[in-house]
This record gives structure tokens, sequence and C-alpha cells, in this order.
């Protein structure tokens, strides 16, 4: 199949089977959302390239504020989630390649909703103002809403947490019936996998992989803790009384070295012993051997020696060994208080992280960049969030008072063009947005945030 139609997949989960009228009821019900839904209308979603300085505050400083999102009702979950998503330049360049390679589609083209509207906030989001602009998250909200109607809770305040999944599940689906996708890995895949170590003769399991586009890290039950630990050690599991195979064939295999070989093996455990020594090497701690072979393990007792009888300590170990490009990370702080009906509170664990990131997966170290954290205050049923989001990358060309932002999707630096930093975004790196309110913060007060942080957004260097 050489074109997959997006649009009557999405349709097929909305309402059950695609037809003519399934398809017109969706775009009738995207079309009322005010969107533009097929690709050919989309033009020129974003700009090339923005510099200079723009005309409503002469001399006004570019990196003082960015656009604010208003909040009607309770919507600072979904401002502060898309507000931190507008931090990663990472996004900006794969929304536009995808918004993009629409344009060079025909009619026929399916339709990425949950893009489109990103791609057209998340532009507005990013452009550079002197004055502080109120914009509306209404319409990615909606789409959201729309593509996730079976989950809609509207009584409970939202969560920025289940709301950036609903952005990310639907994003994600949509990119699986891109045309583009081979060549353009989607930015938020990765995968974990989980092993178990045998802590006696060091053997492994198989690695079982699982995917994600949100880590999920459970905040510890202590005072502090550090996320590299988060991520490292403490995804560590302790397993007891484990029957690890690797040991078991060993001290078999041992005995019988030491013993020397029966008189009077019956045929069974010839062929047995010959196949253990054949596997010994090759084996993992849970392999699947024949069940006749395993029978004689299990049976196996000479001269005091009976290896099953024996247990090991594992553990069980998560891994990233796929790292994302962007690795948003969920710090799970809901926590089981004892009381009546599941009742949780709130885990105030102060986990501290730093600006840079070191991920090892498969394939090599990676160095991350934090670029947007959500935050969270107040109990774990109500309270605010808050996003903290990395200033775009403005500097100056040398000898000129031009600014140039460095930030902007496909961005080339031109030819014997110098740059030099620009002093406020170094003091001051990030915005502190709160719906519609933005102030600048230093580096110190967003690394601060130990008690708060609930995502945190961190971007590939390189590649
Ligand atoms: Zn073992």
């Amino acid at each position: 199949m050489n074109k997959v139609h997006g649009g009557s997949n999405i349709l097929v989960q909305l309402f059950g089977s695609p037809s003519a009228t399934t398809k017109r009821v969706y775009y009738t019900a995207l079309a009322s959302l005010g969107l533009y839904i097929l690709a050919p209308t989309i033009n020129n979603i974003f700009q090339k390239l923005i510099s200079g300085k723009p005309k409503d505050i002469p001399g006004g400083r570019l990196d003082r504020v960015t656009s604010g999102l208003e909040n009607r009702a309770n919507d600072c979950y979904a401002n502060s989630s898309l507000q931190s998503l507008a931090a990663s330049d990472t996004l900006a360049q794969y929304l536009q390649d995808f918004i993009e390679s629409l344009e060079e589609e025909s009619a026929e083209s399916p339709i990425f909703p949950m893009h489109t509207a990103l791609a057209t906030l998340l532009k507005e989001l990013r452009e550079p103002v002197t004055v502080s602009r109120i914009l509306s998250a209404k319409h990615v909200k909606q789409v959201a809403r729309f593509l996730h109607s079976a989950n809609l809770r509207s009584t409970q305040q939202e969560d920025a947490h289940e709301f950036t999944q609903q952005v990310l599940d639907s994003l994600q689906e949509e990119y699986s019936h891109w045309p583009g996708r081979d060549a353009t890995p989607f930015p938020f895949s990765g995968r974990t996998g989980t092993q178990l170590v045998c802590l006696t003769c060091g053997r492994s399991s198989e690695m079982q992989e699982q995917p994600f586009t949100i880590y999920e890290a459970a905040a510890p039950q202590t005072y502090s803790a550090e996320l590299s630990s988060i991520l490292s050690q403490e995804q560590t599991e302790v397993i007891e009384g484990y029957k690890c195979l690797c040991c078991n064939v060993i001290r078999l295999l041992e005995n019988e070295r030491r013993l020397g070989p029966r008189t009077n093996e019956p045929t069974i455990g010839r062929e047995a012993l010959e196949y253990l020594r054949e596997v010994r090497d090759t084996i993992d701690i849970n392999s699947e051997i024949p069940a006749h072979f395993m029978e004689y393990i299990k049976q196996y007792s000479r001269g005091g020696c009976i290896p099953y009888s024996h247990s090991s300590q594992v553990h069980r170990r998560t891994v990233i060994t796929d790292a994302p490009r962007i690795l948003l990370i969920h710090l799970s702080r809901s926590m089981y208080n004892g009381g009546g009906s599941g009742s949780s509170v709130r885990n105030g664990c102060r986990i501290t992280y730093e600006l840079e990131l070191g991920v090892e997966d498969a394939a090599q170290p990676w160095t991350y960049k934090l670029c947007a954290l959500t935050k969270h205050t107040g109990t774990h049923y109500s309270g605010h969030y808050q996003a903290y989001r990395r200033k775009l990358d403005l500097v100056k060309v040398v000898g000129s008072e031009e600014v140039v932002n460095r930030s902007v999707p496909g961005y080339a630096k031109q030819p014997g063009s110098r740059h030099k930093r620009i002093r406020s975004v170094v003091q001051k790196p990030f915005w502190k947005i709160s719906d519609s309110s933005v102030s600048e913060a230093s580096a110190a007060t967003v690394l601060g945030e130990t008690k708060y942080v609930y995502m945190l957004y961190y971007e590939r260097e390189g590649l």
C-alpha cells in the first residue's frame, strides 16, 4: 500500500467503521473547530527567518518576554504543557518539515489535525516579540479533546502529564500515516529495555524492549533524590529466590567435572550433559531449553550437589536503549496515603536536576540540554501549573545591532557573519510563564524548583 489515509484510520477508531458518512461527520466536526484540515490550504505556516527588530517598540529587547496564553477555565495544565513544547527547536523543525511536505502533496493527502493545530500555535508562540501578547491554546485543546473524546474528564482538574500524553499520542498516530516518516524519526520516540541480572553468576536475561514517548519515573519516597540516579540505579528492583538457569548449569557441570563421568550414566543423562556443555556459554538466565533437559537439571543430585535447591538474587534493571531526540520525563508524584478509596497525596520529594543530562543508550552516550519544565504547586487534586521555557537562541551580529534568531527552523548561518551572545539571554536564559504572565528567570531559579518539578523537557544535542 503506497498511500495510507490517516483520516480514515482515525475514523475507524472514532466511529467504528470508515464510510462516506463518518468521513463527512469527521470533516464537519473539524471544520466547526475552525481548523484548516486539508494539506493544500496550509500555506506559509512558518516564516523562514525572523531577524532584526520588531516595529512595535523601537529598540525593545526581544528576549524580555514571549507570548502568554489565556486562561479561561482552569487551562493552566494545557498552557504550561504547550509552552514547554514550544521550547524545543527540534520539535519546531520537525513540525516545519512535516507541514512543508504536506504542501507538496495533492488534495488527496491524509489529514493531520494535531500537527496542523500544534504547528500553528507553536509558530506564534516562538515569534520574537518586545511586548507580551496573549494567545489562545483553544484549537489544540479542542483537537486533543476531539481525538480523545472517550477519555474526556470534565469535572476534575486536568493534568499536564495526561494532556501532553494525549497530544503526543495524536501526533504519533498521525505520524504513522505520514509519507515522510521513513526519512524523519518521530522526535519523542524512544525505547526502554528491561533486563534481569543474576548477582551470583553475573549473567543476564534477554532485553525486553518497550517504546515510550514520555519517560515515566516515579519520585522516590525520600526527602531528596537526583534525577540522574532516578534514571539509572533507582530503576533497579531486587528479586529474591530466583532460579537462575546459568547458575544451575554451571554448578551441575562443575560437579560433573569434579566427580568424573558415571560408569552407568543413562542415555538421557549423557544427552543432557552434552547439550548443557554446548549451550553453557550462550544461554540466558531465563532461556527456554528442551523440557526433558530442564527436567534433568531439576532432578539432578550427585555427591551431595543439588543445583536446583539453590536460588539467586537478581536485579531487574530498566535502561534507555534508544534515546529519543526529545526526552520528556514525567516525575510521578502521586503517592498512596493509606486512606480510603485509593486516596493519594502529593510526594514532595526534592528532585535535583541539571541543565545538562547525560544518557547512554545502546548506540552511544548522548548529551541533553534542558529546554523546559512544567511545575505543579498545590495539592494532588488541585493547584496550578506553570512553565519555564528556554528563551529563543537570539544573538547579535558583531559590528551591528541586528538580532538573529537562531531558533528558527532551517536556520543557516550567513557565511562570514560573526555573532555575539546577548548578555540578558546569558544571565536569564529562561522565561517563567504562568498563563498570560511572562517574566525572565535565571538558571538558578529554574534549577531551584526541586520540590515542584513535574515534567522535564530535554533536547538531544547534535543529531
Ligand atoms: Zn546466575
